[in-house]
C-alpha cells in the first residue's frame, strides 16, 4: 500500500482499485441458510445436482405419445390411455397403439415420439396422425438440462434469482453460504443533521449515510450504524476503536481530505496504517484507505456525489471480495454523444448521464443537470455513468463515448 500512496500526482482509479483488492481477504466462516433466503449471498463449497434435469423423458406438447415406427403404416392408432403431469401412464405403448400425453407428462414406456394434438384427428379411440412427424419429437430428455452429480454453481458464486431456481429444480432447499461481512458506518462533520431536525445556519442534512446504508442492505452485508459523528477528536477515536473491533470493514464520509476541522484524517493517522489518497477521479479525489487494528477501512470524501461514486468505483468491488465473491468490472457500453462535455485531462471522469435507445437501436447519451459534486438532482436523475478516459480532454457532440449503466445498487 505505502509504494502506490507514495507516488507522487494522483492514482489512477484503476490502480487505486487493484490495490484495494490485492490487500483483502474474505471471510470465511459457513453458515447453513434456507435457498430462499439465499439471493445475494455467496457460496461457500460447489454445489452438485443430485438429480437429472429434467428427472425423466417428459412431452413439450400437449399431445399423443407413440412408436414412430407405426407411422409408416398410415393406420390409426388405438388410443389406449392417458398420462397428465405428476399422474404418468403406467402401462406400454405397444405396436399399434398410443396415449394422450400433456406438457409436462412422463413418457410412457414404448413411446418414443410425441405428436402435438393439432396433428391429429380422434375417432373414438382411433387416432390418425397428419403432416410432418420426425423420430423423437416434442420429448424433454432426462439430464438434458443438468445430469445427476454434475456441478450446478461454484464455490464463490454469488446466489441470483435465476440460480435459486436452478437449485430449486434439483430439489436444494438449503445452501451453506458464507457469513455476511459486518461493516461500520457513520457520517462526521458538526454541520450534519438527521431529518426531522430543525437546519440552523450553514447546517445540511446527512445525505451520505442514508444513501450508502440503502446501498449497503442491497449489498448484503450487516450493517453496524454509528449515526452523525461531530468533528471532535476523541468522539472520532472512540468510535473507530469500536468500529474496529466489532466489524469487517469500515466506511466513513467526510473528514478525510485537507480542511482545518478533517479530523477523521488527524485521527486515522495516529491510529492505523492509512494511505490518503488522492485518486484522479472526478468527482472523487480525496479517498482514504488502510487498516485500524487490522480492519480495512475506506473513508470517502464527504461531497455527496463523490461519496456515492467513489463507495461505486472503489468500495463496492472490495466489499464483494471480502463477502468471498469475485468482483466483475461492469459492462461498459458505447453510446454517441448528444452534448459536447467539458474536461481537463488528469482525471478519469465520471459524469452523471442518461442514455436511451433510437429506433435503429443506437445507444445516446447526454449528461444531466450540472455535475457539481454536490449536485444530487443531476445523480438521481442519471441512469449511467460517462466515462471519459484519464488523458482525454473535451467531447464533442457526435463522439462515441463509454458509459456504464447504473445498476444495483443504485437502481431502485
Ligand atoms: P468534508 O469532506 O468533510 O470536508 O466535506 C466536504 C463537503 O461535503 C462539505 O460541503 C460537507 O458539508 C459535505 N458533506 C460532508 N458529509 C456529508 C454528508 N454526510 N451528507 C451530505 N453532505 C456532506
Ligand atoms: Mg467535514
Amino acid at each position: 500500500m505505502s509504494d502506490c500512496c507514495s507516488q507522487p500526482g494522483l492514482m489512477p482509479v484503476e490502480v487505486a482499485r487493484a490495490t484495494l483488492l490485492e490487500d483483502l481477504t474474505p471471510v470465511t466462516r459457513q453458515e447453513p441458510l434456507a435457498l430462499i433466503h439465499a439471493c445475494g449471498r455467496v457460496l461457500s463449497e460447489a454445489v452438485n445436482s443430485p438429480e437429472n434435469l429434467p428427472p425423466c423423458d417428459n412431452s413439450a406438447m400437449d399431445g399423443y405419445a407413440l412408436r414412430f415406427a407405426d407411422l409408416a403404416s398410415g393406420e390409426p392408432l388405438e388410443l389406449i390411455g392417458h398420462s397428465f403431469a405428476g399422474k404418468p401412464f403406467d402401462g406400454q405403448v405397444n405396436p399399434g397403439t398410443c396415449v394422450r400425453i400433456m406438457t409436462g407428462a412422463a413418457l410412457p414406456a414404448g413411446a418414443d415420439t410425441v405428436v402435438m394434438q393439432e396433428q391429429v384427428t380422434t375417432r373414438g379411440e382411433r387416432v390418425s396422425i397428419g403432416g410432418d412427424v420426425r423420430p423423437g419429437d416434442h420429448i424433454r430428455r432426462c439430464g438434458e438440462d443438468v445430469r445427476a452429480g454434475e456441478e450446478l454453481l461454484a464455490r464463490g458464486a454469488r446466489i441470483s434469482v435465476a440460480h435459486i431456481a436452478l437449485l430449486a429444480a434439483a430439489g436444494i432447499g438449503e445452501v451453506s453460504v458464507l457469513r455476511q461481512p459486518v461493516v461500520a458506518l457513520f457520517s462526521t462533520g458538526d454541520e450534519l443533521r438527521q431529518a426531522g431536525e430543525p437546519l440552523g445556519n450553514g447546517d445540511i442534512y446527512d445525505s451520505n449515510r442514508s444513501a450508502l446504508l440503502a446501498a449497503l442492505a442491497k449489498l448484503d452485508v450487516q450493517v453496524i450504524d454509528l449515526g452523525i459523528l461531530p468533528d471532535d477528536k476523541r468522539v472520532i477515536r472512540d468510535n473507530l476503536t469500536r468500529a474496529a473491533r466489532e466489524a469487517d470493514a469500515i466506511i466513513t464520509s467526510g473528514g478525510v481530505s485537507v480542511g482545518d476541522a478533517d479530523y477523521t484524517r488527524e485521527v486515522l493517522e495516529e491510529m492505523g496504517q492509512i494511505g490518503f489518497w488522492k485518486v484522479a477521479m472526478k468527482p472523487g479525489k480525496p479517498f482514504a484507505y488502510g487498516r485500524l487494528q487490522g480492519t480495512p477501512f475506506f473513508g470517502l470524501p464527504g461531497n455527496p456525489v463523490s461519496a456515492l461514486i467513489t463507495f461505486q468505483q472503489l468500495v463496492v468491488p472490495a466489499l464483494r471480495l471480502l463477502q468471498g465473491g469475485q468482483w466483475s468490472a461492469p459492462i461498459r457500453l458505447r453510446a454517441e454523444l448528444r452534448q459536447p462535455l467539458k474536461k481537463k485531462p488528469g482525471r478519469t471522469d465520471f459524469q452523471r448521464g442518461s442514455y436511451r435507445s433510437d429506433e435503429a437501436g443506437n445507444l445516446l447519451v447526454e449528461p444531466v443537470g450540472s455535475q457539481g459534486s454536490h449536485i444530487l438532482s443531476g445523480l438521481a436523475g442519471a441512469n449511467c455513468l460517462i466515462v471519459l478516459p484519464r488523458e482525454g480532454g473535451n467531447v464533442d457532440a457526435g463522439e462515441m463515448v463509454s458509459i456504464e449503466p447504473l445498476a444495483s445498487p443504485f437502481a431502485p
